[in-house]
């Protein structure tokens, strides 16, 4: 049933007009998230500013038991911000205020979790998503960066969560249980972040295969080696072509499998690291090693690969992306596996992701009207990730479970875990107002 007038009254009461969408035309955009073949239209949409409006606003919607969708810039990959039909959506685009980082950058900080998005998403989706990114080998995800927060709970009350301490473990970790909960125990309204000072040097370079297993013992022998660069990136063939195509930096086509690696740290150690890596490529075959002469080759580089996803989806009309994580010594088999389940089910794939990660994200270049393959998407899913799932992986590494991934949950995750999570859930949300419908419900 679509929200009524005294609801929008009460809401145009909190935020203000100019803060409030109800029109049919202006919903759309807010009707679906970063995932394809997923969508359902609001009932309206609110842009808060402040914590104290959030608050007002989730105990109205208590009163009115009306479900409330949270939403950063609706970039998230698993259906997370898909509103529930004529439910509230809560936009926090609008929260974007800095409130005690002036000092970082010319102190010579850096803040390390880098995903592919980070140039659009907001540092709330990121931590309900605890997001990865290009780094998270040397320097790991969100999670490891938030210290603290401010949380607006389903029903209103607000809490603070964390400090500025290196050590506290006074009481539960609240605040790890807020991480990567996907907006469905509360709204991130503040986040108190560490960051940490910036690397002295880097070196960034490229090799190509004429096998993925030969990228993926480099990757094995760079760690074997004692040597944890910030990034081991790697593209598959059709990936390669797509994001030269795209972005036109002069990538070497005529290769199965291209790594991206960097290395960063004192000068020193950098050039001793980027030699081995360099040489431990040579050793398994590659066909070329090219290092980036400058930051400016560098940044190219790497924003080739951030490119993948945006390269890929100019291929076909519908881009499901998917996020499968093994243990990273698994990664050549699973890779060769998906390529396997792509062929049986006569689909189009291009893989791409985190090799030091043993994350990939074999995506499926498809056509959303065609209801036979979507089904076969689906049907090479699920082998998938029951392949992850046997190899002791998992069905995410950083896009999370939202609308897209929650009848894979049960079998990941176990009965006991799945009941903790619904009764913590409910200990908090008992009227299920915050993302129902996602995650496990
Ligand atoms: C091109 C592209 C590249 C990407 N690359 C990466 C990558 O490298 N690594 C990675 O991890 N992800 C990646 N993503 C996925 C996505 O960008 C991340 O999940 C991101 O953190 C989502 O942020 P957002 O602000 O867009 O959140 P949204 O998509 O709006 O929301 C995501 C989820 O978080 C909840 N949420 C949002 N804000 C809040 C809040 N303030 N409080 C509580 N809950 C909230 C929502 O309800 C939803 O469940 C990529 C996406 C795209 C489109």
């Amino acid at each position: 049933m679509a929200l009524d007038q005294s609801t929008l009254d009460k809401l145009r009461s909190v935020v203000g007009s100019e803060n409030l969408l109800t029109e049919k035309e202006d919903l759309i955009p807010y009707a679906f998230d970063g995932t394809a073949a997923m969508k359902e239209a609001p009932g309206c949409v609110v842009f808060a500013a402040t914590t104290g409006q959030i608050s007002d606003m989730l105990k109205l919607a208590n009163d009115i038991e009306t479900p409330v969708v949270t939403r950063g810039s609706g970039t998230g990959l698993s259906g997370g911000s898909v509103p529930v039909a004529d439910c509230i959506v809560l936009c926090t685009v609008k929260m974007e205020q800095i409130l005690e980082a002036e000092a970082a950058e010319k102190a010579g900080l850096f803040y390390p979790p880098d995903p592919g998005s980070m140039k659009i998403s907001t540092i709330g989706g990121n931590v309900a998503e605890n997001s990865g990114g290009l780094r998270g080998l040397k320097y790991g995800v969100t999670r490891n960066y938030v210290m603290g927060m401010e949380v607006v709970l389903p029903d209103g009350e607000v809490m603070w969560l964390g400090n500025k301490c290196v050590k506290d473990v006074a009481g539960f970790s609240l605040k790890d249980v807020m991480i990567g909960s996907e907006g469905a125990l509360g709204v991130i309204t503040k986040v108190l972040l560490k960051l940490i000072p910036k690397p002295a040097a880097k070196k960034t370079m490229v090799s190509t295969f004429n096998a993925m297993d030969a990228a993926a013992q480099t990757v094995s022998d760079i760690i074997a080696a004692q040597i944890i660069p910030c990034t081991l990136e790697f593209l598959d063939r059709t990936t390669i072509h797509c994001v030269e195509d795209f972005a036109k930096v002069g990538l070497p086509l005529d290769c199965e499998a291209l790594l991206l690696m960097e290395t960063d740290g004192h000068a020193a150690a950098v050039e001793e690291e980027a030699a081995k890596m360099e040489e431990l490529a040579k050793a398994n075959g590659a066909m070329e090693v090219r290092v980036a002469r400058d930051e400016a080759e560098a940044a190219q580089l790497a924003t080739a690969r951030r490119s993948a996803f945006s390269a890929l989806a100019r291929l076909a009309p519908t881009t499901i992306l998917e996020d499968a994580t093994v243990p990273r010594s698994e990664l050549a088999h699973m890779i060769r596996f998906v390529d396997k389940v792509a062929k049986k089910h006569k689909l189009k794939i291009g893989t791409f992701g985190h090799m030091g990660d043993g994350n990939l994200h074999p995506t499926f270049l498809t056509d959303e009207r065609n209801a036979d393959e979507i089904h076969r998407v689906h049907e090479a899913f699920k082998e998938i990730f029951d392949e992850a799932i046997r190899l002791g992986g998992t069905i995410t590494g950083e896009h999370g479970i939202g609308l897209a991934k929650k009848e894979f949950l049960p079998k990941f995750a176990g009965e006991a875990q799945m009941r903790v999570m619904r009764e913590l859930r409910t200990a908090l949300d008992p009227k299920g107002i915050l993302n129902p419908g996602k995650m496990f419900d």
